[in-house]
């Protein structure tokens, strides 16, 4: 029986995660190792009693309580609190999926990959603050890393069988999000609530709004960078408002792969999931007569500078990435509070590699997790100094 682990079981990734398993056979066809979440401790021992799982850990130190009386009975153990995450990733899976949000799952991640067997990473963060780090562990180890990220996961598909020496360029789609053609001058004032509403696809919140700003698909250039080892001007964003194709590789003789499908995690995450098999997936199927067009647009780096940043440290690598990353985590916390504007994001990311770009010099090589994570922290402090400038020049 396979073993599995889901860091993250409780998000958008996590369910859908789950809900394959349960599909699969759950309990019966699957031995689950751990499952962490953070705030919603009813759902996550609801999960790990339904999987019958070793573990179930919470971030939240202060919860401990809680998750021991929701499990009480079950046979499952409960933990809490960063490190316990951590540890929960030195117990083998044969699949681990890695779909913590943020900076935050690196570390299981790494931990994971020691066990020498696959990882599922839907945690692009993870490629951003230490694409080297990561790929070096899997390698020293013989895991696996499967992308899960829709776009990635197509690249992945697109290129099986072929020779990557014959690729000439890599695209990956992106819907635009619900600003897509919003004025700058109605950016600006963009809230909350806008940016949470995506138009095709039902994800964590953060990810939703990161969506609107385009710094996922910023993130998502990066992480296609560091995955597949291409040369930055290899890589391109598109819009493509129906969401419908997921990425395109280009060959040198001129033919594109491109890979459809519905807007469904599912299809990824199966495909991660059921490595190097095909198995059937409970996907929408695509009626191409029913959808008419697919579209596609150039993206425009005045009112996204996201795509233009990421430019950046996709040429720089080094600590860039995860400079990139924690500036724009901060980023987003202030915006999220209503501490910052909508555009302000990319200025305050912008204005915190400057700074970090002339105190520390970014390209220096990230090959510790040490340096990795002060980095991150770093980062995190110049952001929130520098985002008090911006909210007074707001
Ligand atoms: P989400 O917000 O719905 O869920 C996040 C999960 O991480 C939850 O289980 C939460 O409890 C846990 N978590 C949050 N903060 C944590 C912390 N500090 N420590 C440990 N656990 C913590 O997010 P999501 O949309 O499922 O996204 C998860 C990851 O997958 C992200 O890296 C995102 O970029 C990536 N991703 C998501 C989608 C999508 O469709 N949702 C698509 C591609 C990639
Ligand atoms: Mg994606």
């Amino acid at each position: 029986m396979r073993s599995i682990s889901i860091f993250g079981a409780t998000g958008s990734i996590g369910e859908s995660t789950f809900d394959l398993i349960v599909r699969a056979g759950g309990a019966d066809a699957f031995r689950t190792v751990a499952l962490t979440g953070s705030a919603n401790i009813a759902r996550l021992a609801e999960m790990a009693r339904t999987l019958r799982a070793e573990i179930a850990v919470t971030a939240d130190p202060a919860r401990l309580s809680e998750l021991r009386e929701a499990l009480a009975g079950s046979g499952v153990q409960a933990a809490a609190g960063p490190d316990a995450i951590a540890d929960a990733a030195d117990r083998p899976a044969d699949w681990t999926m890695s779909a913590i949000v943020g900076a935050a799952g690196l570390v299981p991640g790494l931990r994971a990959l020691r066990h020498g067997r696959t990882l599922a990473l839907a945690n692009k963060e993870s490629l951003v603050t230490a694409g080297a780090l990561l790929l070096g562990t899997a390698r020293q180890h013989g895991a696996t890393i499967l992308p899960v990220d829709s776009e990635h996961s197509a690249v992945f598909q697109a290129l099986t069988g072929e020779d990557t020496a014959a690729v000439e360029r890599v695209i990956i789609t992106a819907s635009g999000g619900p600003f897509r053609d919003w004025p700058l001058e109605r950016l600006k004032a963009a809230t909350v609530a806008e940016a949470k509403a995506h138009p095709n696809w039902s994800m964590g919140n953060r990810i939703s709004i990161d969506s609107a700003s385009m710094f996922n698909k910023a993130l998502e250039l990066i992480e296609t960078r560091e995955y597949f080892g291409f040369d930055p001007d290899m890589i391109e964003a598109v819009v493509h408002p129906q969401s419908i194709v997921h990425a395109l590789v280009g060959f040198r003789d001129g033919a594109v792969m491109a890979h459809l499908g519905p807007p469904d995690m599912r299809h990824a995450i199966g495909f991660a999931l059921n490595f190097p098999d095909r198995a059937a997936l409970p996907v929408a199927r695509l009626d191409l007569a029913k959808l008419g067009s697919l579209t596609f647009q150039a993206p425009d780096p005045e009112r996204f500078p996201a795509l233009r940043l990421s430019r950046e440290v996709m040429r720089i690598r080094g600590l860039s990435g995860a400079a990139f990353n924690a500036a724009k985590e901060i980023a987003l916390d202030h915006f999220m509070e209503g501490r910052l504007g909508f555009l302000d994001m990319a200025g305050l990311v912008e204005a915190t590699l400057a700074r970090l770009s002339s105190e520390t010099g970014l390209g220096n090589a990230a090959t510790t997790l040490e340096d990795v994570l002060g980095m991150d922290h770093l980062a995190r402090v110049r952001a929130n100094e520098l985002a008090k400038t911006l909210q007074t020049d707001r």
